[in-house]
């Protein structure tokens, strides 16, 4: 079976998340999680080829189950997130729905490792997860700027300057090979770390 690394991807970006924003309390670990994971699972949004379908499926369980759990954890401990959707500007809310939702779907049908893994895309998105919740933006750039560092390293090319053509990759890895095991574990340890460390 071919893998996307989907969750190495989830997990260093959630990892690398808590790094950087470091969480002060355990509310802002909802944030990091939530964003971190966002980020990092939103940029292979375009895979629905079988061969990499179920690796990439699974991940997308784990990040549906650590959002709502999140999210939950956040509502019920009157986290940043669900106030701050709640309080917001109802134009920025809608601006940044909107825009979250056409570059998805945008994104959803373009080829693989092509506009969904661009700094164009990360940047837009990012755009709209301000837009909708800006204590969420920084993990979510974070997770999702992780993402294309780990395929950059990979054998097959991403269109980080699209709509430039000119494909880019380090081939250091293959996605099926050892590194692959090697980042989740990095991701998973780092992730507990980070969190545990910073609150
Ligand atoms: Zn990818």
């Amino acid at each position: 079976m071919k893998k996307c690394w989907g969750h190495t991807h989830l997990f260093v970006g959630i990892a690398a998340a808590a790094v950087i924003a470091q969480p002060k309390n355990v509310g802002a670990c909802a944030v990091v999680v939530l964003g971190g994971s966002l980020g990092a699972i939103i940029c292979d949004i375009e895979v629905k080829s079988n061969k990499y379908f179920k690796d990439v499926y699974y991940s997308r369980i784990t990040f549906g189950a650590m959002a709502i759990l999140a999210l939950l954890f956040d509502f019920l401990m009157g986290g940043v997130v669900c106030s701050y959707i709640l309080t917001n500007n109802w134009l920025y809310t809608l601006i940044g729905a909107v825009t979250f939702v056409t570059v998805c779907l945008f994104g959803y049908f373009s080829i693989h490792r092509t506009f969904t893994h661009s700094i164009l895309y990360v940047f837009l998105l990012g755009a709209a997860v301000g837009l909708l919740c800006k204590p969420l933006a920084l993990s979510f750039l974070v997770g999702a700027v992780m993402h294309l560092v780990l395929d950059i390293v990979n054998k097959k090319p991403i269109l980080l300057l699209y709509p430039v053509s000119k494909g880019v990759c380090l081939k250091w890895f293959t996605a099926d090979g050892v590194a692959d095991k090697v980042f989740l574990a990095l991701g998973i340890v780092g992730s507990i770390i980070a969190l545990y460390y910073s609150t």
